[in-house]
């Protein structure tokens, strides 16, 4: 790595242990994907079974533990710093608290304290074929209980499905609700055409999107109506496409074109008729009549873009800061300050936001990394300031940072 500190203290163990965890994470592509009802079986039959009122099937990432699946709560995702889950992630076995107010690792926990006030939680890692706890499998109560020998093992076995379920879903190439390709599926036939494009010398375009405020109409209209939405778009913008392009949902509400045979304007102009298109969709009908708009980035293949993750991950900044320019509209990548710069590569590391001379840090999830800047995933990006210092710790890196763009949860910023 590029940037190391002369006084860098040698890479401790646990850091390395961490990034080879979050290297088997990424290679599921699990998080930020739909509900899919194979793993929300698994909670319902955990919450069925044992009688609780809350069941989850996690992943943690840098800086986060997000559900796949859940049931009994509101929130989908919690810091890392507050879960319970972040114990089970050290062992092999289920992490068992009877009673989370007499244990002292818990006892002070928020989600102890205040509400939700949990008393009871079991947990058992979701451990790949490789060693790497990447999540955890876990039922929580409101009241004090005992689990049995017989309820941990049933446990552990309902932990082994949820594994199950997401070496399947990895085989899967197209996704069933949209009918657009899945995200392994996409990168793969991508990754073809950018072979081909590089052969033949001809230029190729990529557009990511986002739907904007997708959260409010799942709230407002609910989840079926949010379902709609998200089949009129994919309709809207297979209507757009020529045969060869590629079309991929690559997040819950996010998805990824790529266009063989298109120069940097061309892809402009379709990303440009694809945000006209998506705005004209409506669902339903009179009062309950729902619109929606995208933020669309744009990126394209040329000596420094020469792989599908440096391209997806330059189209990805391109859309945050559509996002951060208000939203419904179309931005292209450009490298921080204009200079010539590397491409980024899309990863998944952990990192740690320094700054109020070192007295102060945040976790954040290191989402995309180049020569010049990154990309960052935080919990809440307010109390963050202007410029503050990146640390990596399993790469040894550390640097100081200026904000370029930022949103509710997101960070881009450039090495200064
Ligand atoms: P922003 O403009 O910043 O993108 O705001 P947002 O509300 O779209 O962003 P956020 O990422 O906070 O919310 C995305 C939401 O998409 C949260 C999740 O509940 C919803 N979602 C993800 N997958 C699906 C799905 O398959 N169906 C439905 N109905 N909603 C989904
Ligand atoms: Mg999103
Ligand atoms: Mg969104």
């Amino acid at each position: 790595m590029h940037r190391m500190l002369a006084d860098t203290p040698p890479v401790a163990m646990e850091d390395v242990a961490e990034a080879g965890r979050l290297e088997a994470l990424d290679r599921f592509d699990v998080m930020d994907t739909p509900r899919e009802e194979s793993f929300d079986r698994i909670t319902r039959l955990i919450r069925d079974i044992f009688d609780l009122p809350v069941a989850i099937v996690s992943m943690i990432d840098g800086h986060r533990q997000w559900y796949k699946a859940y049931e009994g709560l509101e929130n989908r995702e919690v810091s890392r710093d507050e879960t319970f889950c972040k114990y089970t992630l050290q062992d092999l076995t289920p992490l068992v608290v009877p009673d989370a107010r007499d244990d002292a690792r818990f006892a002070q926990n928020p989600l102890v304290t205040s509400a939700p006030q949990i008393r009871f939680y079991a947990g058992t890692p979701l451990r790949t074929p490789d060693g790497h706890n990447i999540g955890t499998v876990c039922a929580i109560g409101f009241e004090p209980r005992v689990f049995t020998a017989r309820e941990s093992a049933i446990l552990t076995d309902l932990a082994a499905l949820a594994m199950d379920a997401l070496e399947l879903r990895q085989l899967a190439s197209v996704d069933s609700l949209t009918g657009a390709l899945s995200r392994r599926a996409f990168k793969e036939q991508a990754a073809h055409a950018i072979a081909l494009a590089q052969r033949h010398r001809h230029g190729l375009g990529c557009i990511a999107f986002d739907l904007d405020y997708f959260k409010s109409i799942n709230d407002n209209h609910g989840h079926a109506t949010g379902d709609k939405v998200l089949v009129a778009v994919a309709e809207a913008c297979r209507a757009e496409l020529r045969g060869t392009d590629l079309f991929g949902r690559l997040g819950g509400e996010e998805f990824a074109l790529v266009l063989p045979h298109t120069d940097r304007a061309g892809v402009a102009g379709v990303a440009e008729k694809l945000r006209e298109a998506i705005a004209r969709i409506l669902v339903g009908q009179g009062d309950k009549a729902v619109r929606v708009t995208a933020s669309l980035g744009t990126a394209s293949l040329d000596a420094r873009t020469a792989d599908m993750d440096a391209l997806l991950a330059n189209a990805d900044a391109a859309l945050y800061e559509a996002k951060a320019a208000g939203r419904n509209r179309c931005a292209a990548w450009r490298p921080p300050n204009d200079a010539p710069a590397g491409p980024r590569r899309r990863v998944l590391k952990a990192g740690r936001i320094m700054f109020n001379n070192r007295m102060s840090s945040i976790d954040c999830t290191v989402r995309t990394l180049g020569e010049d800047g990154a990309g960052l995933d935080v919990t809440s990006s307010i109390g963050v300031p202007e410029t503050f210092s990146l640390q990596i710790r399993s790469d040894a890196f550390e640097t100081r940072c200026r904000i370029v763009s930022q949103t509710e949860r997101h960070l881009e910023v450039e090495f200064c």
